[in-house]
């Protein structure tokens, strides 16, 4: 006898069923964290991830110079404009952009990775990049972090001593327009204090632990 028309019923109700029963292995969690430059986003997020064993920091690829005691690797990849063009052909990036007359971008294997290892990743990435990563990845948690205002920022950009005049004024003009994205986010810190400011992050993303995956099984054998 052949197979009978109703076997690729069963085994559908079969694959659904099994499916049911067992909760998709957790996957780690997206955390993106933007900021005007100057907003102490990259002293928070060193805080973060090395109070953390379970956060695993995602090394971005730029074509920005590097700065004074950058490392290629640590900070960022260092690659030129043909080499990041390059990538985006390839499609190498979960997501990249175009900011402050520089390419940066995220690469796709190694968040695909980390996340399939059940490991949190953190991606300090611009307003344009958290908003793509959104749009694929719904269950990202997104903070952004502000000064107080605009002066505070000024002087910390000044007093960091990384960037020239001219560059300051374009990273505050820019800040002006980052600052129109922060409804799109979930969460926001207000940096007055660097410590409470990394307090503040590191209970969001605790809190992550306890949110409801929309495309996870729960209660269904006996958890
Ligand atoms: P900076 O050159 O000051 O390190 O960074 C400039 C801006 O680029 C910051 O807002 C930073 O968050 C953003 N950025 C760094 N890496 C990435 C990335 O991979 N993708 C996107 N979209 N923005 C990034």
């Amino acid at each position: 006898m052949g197979s009978s028309p109703t076997f690729p019923i069963f085994l559908w109700i079969f694959k659904l069923n099994k499916k049911l029963n067992n909760p998709i292995k957790s996957s780690g969690n997206i955390i993106i964290i933007s900021a005007p430059s100057g907003a102490g986003k990259s002293s928070i997020c060193e805080a973060v991830v090395s109070s953390s064993q379970n956060i695993f920091y995602s090394v971005s690829y730029t074509t920005r110079p590097p700065r004074k005691g950058e490392i290629n690797g640590r900070e960022y990849f260092f690659v030129n404009e043909p080499e990041f063009k390059k990538m985006i052909k390839e499609k190498k990036f979960t997501e990249w952009a175009r900011v402050h007359d520089h390419y940066y971008g995220t690469l796709k294997t190694l968040l695909r990775k980390v996340l399939k290892a059940g490991r949190n990743i953190l991606l300090e990435i611009d307003v344009q990049g958290a908003v793509s990563i959104k749009k694929q990845y719904p269950n990202a948690c997104m903070i952004f972090i502000i000064t107080p205002d605009l002066k505070t920022l000024e002087n910390r950009l000044i007093a960091r001593n990384k960037d020239c005049r001219e560059i300051i004024n374009i990273r505050l003009k820019n800040a002006k327009k980052e600052s129109e994205y922060i409804h799109k986010y979930e969460y926001l810190v207000i940096n007055k204090n660097l410590n409470s400011a990394i307090r503040a992050v590191k209970i969001i993303i605790q809190s992550l632990e306890y949110k409801i995956q929309k495309d996870k099984a729960y209660f269904t054998n006996g958890r």
